[in-house]
């Protein structure tokens, strides 16, 4: 079972939640200047037409008392936080979606199981940041967030596993995941309206409709949604390791794989955006006795020779001149996103 949890309106519930003055009227969050747009709207806005990603000018046309609050970056983040913090409190995985928005995978168990699951994260989510969240409880990712968002605001529903198709096939083909609006235009045309006349269409009106895309695009329609909950890997540490076909002696071997490794290492940084603050070296004598040495550097480093000159320093420390070493590794561990003192931008 995989829920949605989605916040409602979340910059607006921000707002709302430090202002209670705010409460129960029609709030938009918008930056100013005559370009502005709106970010998020209350639902007390909603009505008025006033929805996200339209611009301020003509939401306050709509809505003139419409109450224009400027957006509060730091305090979404650190709500974000503690929705994140809650979700991840019992060890399910959890792929965040966007700062108020994320899915969590509730492994094998009935659909009551996972409803009661869900009812008390939302608790704990509203109790911690007193902001509500809306959650959908499927067999399969694309369900669960059509449910959370038909029962927003505050809302959770679930599906018995199985009552998929039934439940997708009168939807607007829309819904589907990947399909936008000028696909869903196109498909019109076609006379293809609804989720169940995608589940129906045979293989060669597939391809014309959908491409290469559309087996996986029917097997959604039909409720068969494979994709897992997949969390941001936290990696703590980068690592690679040769094993020798013969027993080394020569430390300039050594040094050479070293230099080859810290290049590796150099890459896979780079490649996950990282540098690491600790190097150090895994070293297996013939005996199979292992040891391992490592250096703190003074800065977070992913250049390749600043790795390697790290490296030689273990090994020099692991003082194995002369000893048959049978395995080699190199590690770079105390990782931090490089520029992480930055703010992202959102
Ligand atoms: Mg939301």
């Amino acid at each position: 079972m995989i829920a949605h949890f989605d916040v409602d309106a979340f910059y607006a519930g921000v707002a709302v939640r430090d202002d209670p003055s705010l409460r129960g009227r029609p709030v938009a969050i918008a930056g100013s200047g005559r370009r502005a747009v709106v970010l998020t709207a209350s639902y007390e806005a909603r009505p008025f037409g006033v929805r996200s990603a339209i611009p301020l000018y003509r939401a306050l046309q709509a809505c003139p008392h419409l109450v224009v609050v400027p957006p509060n970056m730091q305090a979404y983040r650190s709500a974000s936080r503690e929705i994140f913090a809650v979700l991840a409190r019992r060890g399910h995985p959890v792929e965040s979606l966007s700062l108020d928005e994320a899915f969590v995978d509730f492994g094998e168990c009935a659909l009551g199981e996972a409803i009661e699951l869900a009812k008390a994260m939302r608790a704990e989510i509203y109790a911690a940041t007193q902001l509500t969240v809306s959650a959908g409880v499927a067999s399969g990712k694309m369900v669960a967030k059509i449910l959370s968002d038909a029962c927003k605001p505050n809302g959770l529903k679930g599906l018995v596993p199985g009552d998929e198709a039934a439940f997708l096939a009168p939807l607007p083909v829309g819904c589907l995941w990947g399909v936008g609006p000028k696909t869903q235009a196109r498909l019109r045309l076609c006379g293809i309206e609804t989720i169940g006349d995608v589940a129906k269409l045979g293989d060669s009106e597939l391809r014309a409709a959908f491409g290469s895309w559309g087996a996986e695009v029917r097997d959604l329609a039909r409720g068969i949604d494979r994709r897992g909950v997949r969390p941001e890997r936290e990696t703590k540490s980068i690592s690679t390791e040769e094993t020798f076909e013969y027993d080394v002696r020569e430390i300039g071997v050594l040094v050479d794989l070293l230099r080859l490794q810290a290049k590796e290492i150099a890459a896979k940084l780079a490649r996950e955006g990282l540098s690491a603050r600790s190097i150090g070296i895994k070293l297996k004598r013939a005996d199979f006795s292992t040891l391992v040495r490592q250096t703190n550097l003074i800065e977070p480093t992913a250049d390749p020779a600043r790795i390697f000159r790290a490296a030689v320093v273990c090994l020099r420390r692991a003082g194995v001149r002369g000893v048959p070493v049978r395995l080699l590794g190199t590690r770079a561990a105390a990782l931090a996103a490089r520029g992480s003192t930055q703010l992202p931008l959102l």
